[in-house]
């Protein structure tokens, strides 16, 4: 067996214990239309739709949830090294993202976290190595539903189409997936040829973290800095550390952000939002 199929069964393996977040053990049609309740008929995805690929500059590669709206719909990075691939977040774990990423390379890879929101680490059970900082390393651990915002926020309205299988709000979980990792600010992501500092911006959730790759100028800013409404106000969430992560940020030399949602843009656009936020934020 080739490195990748060995690699792609050992993902289904991971599937049968943990199940795909979907539910596809019930009736697929039942929970699809107890899911359109109150808005309307939704057209129901396959999983080989369910996610849209593209390679970017710098050995990045850009994953997404199309049929999530964009609010909800989480930026998935692939940072391609040498001796092994970093995933940024792993979006809403309702299809196989390890059998996705499996089809595009063949890498080791360690599974981060920019911050354990559902839309960020629903896929990450399926990875055998995982990172998140110390401050959430509790929610990777033991997904509580409020702590990770399923509730309120991971309604049926999140979708422009359901997954496979349909969507049903009270069963949608996300699985435990402890860390083998724990990070902390200043620490170095080391993938052979290419390294990511940690760096830790409290704020939108206590232990949210941007990566910061000085080889290319490029930062990974998680739900920190996008090009899209903040969320400063949600549990756990702290406006005064938020302001400090921000100002921390702006000492960065970047040339190309990739925010946690939303399209990513330079570095211009990028002292721009942060200006903006502190201008409306700080006291
Ligand atoms: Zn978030
Ligand atoms: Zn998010």
């Amino acid at each position: 067996m080739s490195w990748a199929a060995g690699w792609r069964s050992f993902c289904r393996t991971i599937l049968k214990v943990f199940g795909d977040g979907s539910g596809l053990e019930t009736d697929g049609r039942q929970r699809a239309g107890a899911a359109t309740d109150g808005v309307g008929a939704m057209r129901t995805e396959t999983a080989e739709n369910w996610y849209e690929v593209r390679t970017l500059n710098d050995a990045v590669i850009h994953i997404q949830e199309p049929h999530i709206r964009p609010f909800y719909r989480c930026n998935i990075w692939l940072v391609c090294g040498r001796e092994r691939d970093l995933l940024i977040d792993s979006g809403s774990g309702l299809v196989s993202l390890c059998e996705q990423v499996a089809s595009v390379r063949s890498s080791r890879i360690l599974a981060v976290a920019t911050h354990c929101h559902f839309d960020h680490i629903g896929s990450h059970h399926e990875f055998g190595e995982r990172a998140v900082h110390k401050r959430e390393a509790q929610f990777l651990a033991e997904p509580d539903r409020e702590a990770v915002l399923i509730e309120p926020y991971a309604t049926v309205e999140m979708f422009s189409a359901l997954p496979p299988g349909g969507y049903d709000h009270g069963e949608y979980a996300i699985h435990p997936a402890p860390a083998t990792q724990i990070l902390e600010d200043g620490d170095i992501l080391d993938l052979g040829d290419r390294h990511l500092e940690v760096i830790h911006t409290p704020g939108h959730s206590p232990g949210s973290i941007a990566l910061w790759e000085a080889a290319t100028a490029t930062l990974f800013s998680g739900d920190t800095v996008y090009d899209g409404p903040l969320v400063t106000d949600t549990w756990n969430a702290s406006l005064d550390n938020y302001v400090r992560s921000v100002e921390r940020l702006q000492d960065l030399p970047a040339r190309v952000v990739h925010g946690g949602h939303f399209p990513s843009f330079g570095g211009d656009r990028f002292r721009l939002l942060l200006h903006a936020f502190l201008t409306r934020h700080r006291v």
